[in-house]
């Protein structure tokens, strides 16, 4: 038997402004994606955008729904936009922010488990790490590829290459 261990590291910032400017602006415009959100049944407004190495910035926002399932968060309407749209393009970022009650959140809201997936995917086929910046009222935290968010993941990619 063996004990292992993982260690993440992450970046804090203070502030978006102290950010470098390349993610501020990312940010910035995950924020804005919060006010396209549609989240009648919890107010929760998530917005999120995807920078790709084509220099396109794609924004998502969760798009809520009667039958709970069927909506979707705003990291998977982004990357499934940007592949759908941009196919084979990588994502080199995405920046998540959320709005409650009309302010920004105090702490980041990070993707889902779910969003981890899908978008661990997307780095995957990529072959170069997706930073994950994650805003809020009180900090930011950045994360130098979405695998810090989900070490052991699910990963048939491999598989689907021998063939
Ligand atoms: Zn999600």
């Amino acid at each position: 038997m063996q004990n292992k261990q993982l260690n993440i590291s992450y970046q804090v910032y203070q502030s978006m402004a102290e950010l470098p400017a390349e993610w501020s602006s990312l940010l910035q415009k995950a924020v804005e994606a919060t006010k396209r959100s549609y989240a009648p049944f919890s107010d929760f407004k998530v917005g999120a955008a995807i920078l790709l190495d084509n220099g396109e910035v794609v924004c998502g926002s969760n798009q809520e729904n009667a039958a709970y399932p069927s909506g979707l968060c705003a990291e998977r309407t982004a990357c499934f936009y940007a592949g759908s749209t941009w196919p084979g393009a990588r994502m080199l970022a995405i920046a998540v922010a959320a709005c409650h009650n009309g302010e920004l959140t105090a702490t980041p809201t990070y993707p889902c488990g779910a969003c981890r997936q899908a978008l661990v995917q997307y780095e995957s086929e990529g072959g170069v790490p997706m930073k994950v910046i994650v805003g809020s009222a009180g900090r930011v935290e950045v994360f130098e590829s979405v695998r810090d968010l989900l070490p052991f993941v699910f990963d048939n990619l491999d598989v689907a290459q021998e063939k």
